[in-house]
């Protein structure tokens, strides 16, 4: 692809982060609908070409558990000076979107799609390790499903350079953070593994589970003492299998050797080997999620009435 602003349309705003915008765009020389992200970066020539040097790596990163990396350009306008980054739009939208979309038709994830996050989520983090990429951002927003019904993890840590060039404050301050990263500690694999229980609890009960329903509002600082501190959240046991609340709670284990590894949790934890083995058609279930026509959508039994899994 020769990515640039000439060769590109944008078609309309899919989402804002704290450091980025997100727009859906149509590359016009192949007719190819892409997502491209635009952060603003300091001007400087020399960063500006490591972190090309830095990013060419995404291109080696090719996995069906992460969202395709087309390229990036560096971007120049009247408020300065920004990189966009272009990868596969997931029309399914991100497990964020999901899960408000569903809290909204009143109704909660189950454990079938919780399990099938579990297991791309961790395949994942699995292929990324293995180029010793963490990826240092996993929570429900960089999980995105694709209209095919795949889940895919986005927004990985793989350029340093690039996070120091990003001309926003507070840049990588998330209450994902496992307690070791909070507490500026040296931080590893594990670290990956924290923020994704968090995740699923988050995804199953509609809401981000610190501080707990019913306690008082904290800031910033407050909430990561807290995380620290107070004991971890759980998935409820009244709904989901033992096999599923024990994968949280071993994602959740504050001290990071003894949290397990991606690849020890993917090979031999009975909740993702139960996952593994179910036959679970994601692509009508997406489409239930943002209702697709019926005429447009390939399930036979899907109707009107049908509740997500
Ligand atoms: P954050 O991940 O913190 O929400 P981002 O700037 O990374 O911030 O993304 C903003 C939003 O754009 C996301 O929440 C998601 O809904 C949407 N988005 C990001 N990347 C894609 C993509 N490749 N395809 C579809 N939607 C995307
Ligand atoms: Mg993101």
């Amino acid at each position: 692809y020769q990515l640039s602003d000439e060769n590109i349309t944008v078609m309309r705003k899919l989402g804002e982060g704290s450091v980025g915008t997100v727009h859906k765009v149509e590359y016009r020389p192949k007719r190819k609908i892409m997502a491209r992200k635009l952060m603003a970066v300091y001007p400087d020539e020399t960063n500006h070409r490591q972190i090309m040097r830095e990013l060419k790596l995404l291109k080696q990163c090719q996995s069906p558990y992460i969202v395709k990396y087309y390229g990036a350009y560096f971007s120049e306008d009247d408020d300065g000076q920004s990189i966009a980054i272009c990868m596969e739009y997931c029309e399914g939208g991100s497990l964020e979107s999901v899960y408000k979309r569903v809290a909204k038709l009143g109704v909660q994830i189950g454990e079938g799609v919780l399990g099938k996050v579990a297991l791309a989520v961790l395949n994942g983090l699995v292929h990324l390790h293995s180029y010793r990429v963490i990826h240092r951002d996993v929570k429900p927003s960089n999980i995105l499903v694709t209209g095919r019904g795949e889940i895919k993890l986005c927004d990985f840590g793989v350029s340093g350079e690039l996070v120091d060039s990003i001309a926003q404050t507070f840049v990588g301050t998330s209450y994902y953070m496992a307690p070791e990263r909070i507490q500026g500690d040296r931080y590893a694999v594990q670290s990956d593994i924290w923020s994704l229980g968090l995740t699923l609890i988050e995804v199953s009960q509609n809401q981000f589970p610190f501080p707990p329903p019913g306690h008082p509002q904290l800031s910033v600082i407050e909430l990561l003492e807290y995380i620290i501190h107070m004991p971890v959240p759980h998935m409820d046991p009244a709904k989901f299998s033992a096999d599923c609340c024990d994968f949280v709670s071993r994602c959740l284990i504050k001290e990071p050797s003894q949290r397990p590894t991606p690849t020890t949790l993917l090979t031999t934890h009975p909740f993702i080997s139960t996952a593994a083995s179910k036959n679970l058609n994601l692509k009508s279930w997406i489409e239930r999620v943002w209702g697709v026509p019926k005429s447009s959508s390939s399930s036979s039994n899907s109707n009107s009435n049908s509740r997500p899994a």
